[in-house]
């Protein structure tokens, strides 16, 4: 099995003293490749510089600004970001979006930041890691007014309505599945909702160190997810589709690689050679 895991935020401080063991868990779990999400400037820093490292598995990872710190992007921010986004480590633009559900930042500071980074990302031509939450109207408002020029997007860890999905659908876009399908109490619609999505569309993520799988047996007890879990969202989705599970890790896996440029075959135990990180310690 060879998995892509799309959304695994490898520069938390729930991975400082242990990443290369969490990573080596997920090559041995059959996860192929990660992509490190970048949600500040800072944060997409570090996580291009994981992904400079040499691993046993395929890391890359993404730029942008997430919508809790939305006020933080300014000039200087866009300059950063430009120049990660050049980068050949950096796949995607993102994670960027609007989040209405705690509003870090303001609701006008989320929708200058996000429709700046949708103006970037069409400038470098590179596709876009979105997220929304209780933002749908908005979201889908500034998106469509760029989705013609975009290289690609994906509305990451999906969580939304039938409605919401259909519309998503229709602006081309590619829809990233967390752990929250494995989740009986609020995640139950989506076991429903995934036949729906056809399977060049389809990708999977464990979002992790958030959203650990809830039908997972063993479940560690300081809750932390980390990308060797994939497999438990790997089933739950083939479970909704009532497709066997080599099938959909093969289709996402593919669709993953398309739309993120991926490396189409890898064989783990083949690391690519190391090129040095510079001046980090
Ligand atoms: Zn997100």
């Amino acid at each position: 099995m060879k998995l892509v895991d799309i959304g695994g935020n490898l520069t938390n401080k729930a991975f400082k003293d242990d990443r290369r063991d969490v990573v080596a868990r997920a090559g041995a779990g059959g996860v192929a490749s990660v992509i490190v999400t970048g949600t500040t400037v800072p944060a997409s820093v570090h996580a291009r510089e994981i992904a400079m490292e040499p691993w046993p598995i395929e890391i890359r990872s993404t730029a942008g600004i997430h919508p809790h710190h939305a006020s933080s992007y300014g000039p200087l921010a866009r300059r950063s970001l430009a120049e990660l986004g050049r980068t050949r480590e950096v796949v995607a633009m993102g994670e960027c979006g609007l989040d209405y559900n705690r509003n870090f930042s303001t609701p006008a500071a989320q929708r200058a930041a996000f429709e700046a980074q949708l103006e970037l990302a069409r400038e470098i031509g590179k596709p876009v890691f979105l997220h929304e939450r209780d933002a749908h109207e908005d979201f889908v408002e500034i998106l469509a007014r760029h989705r013609h020029a975009l290289a690609g997007a994906v509305v990451h860890c999906f969580t939304g309505t039938r409605a919401e999905l259909e519309r998503y659908l229709e602006l081309d876009l590619h829809i990233g599945l967390t752990g929250w399908i494995c989740d009986e109490r609020r995640g139950k619609h989506l076991v429903d909702l995934v036949p729906r999505i056809p399977a060049d569309r389809l990708m999977i993520e464990t979002d992790a160190p958030y959203l650990l799988p809830r039908s997972m047996p063993g479940r560690p007890r300081s809750g932390r997810n980390e990308p060797a879990f994939l497999t438990h969202v790997l089933r739950a989705v083939a479970q909704g589709r009532g497709e066997p599970e080599e099938d959909v890790a093969r289709a996402t896996t593919a669709t993953a690689r398309r739309f993120f440029g991926l490396t189409p075959e890898r064989d783990s135990g083949c690391p690519r050679p190391y090129r040095g990180h510079g001046a980090r310690q």
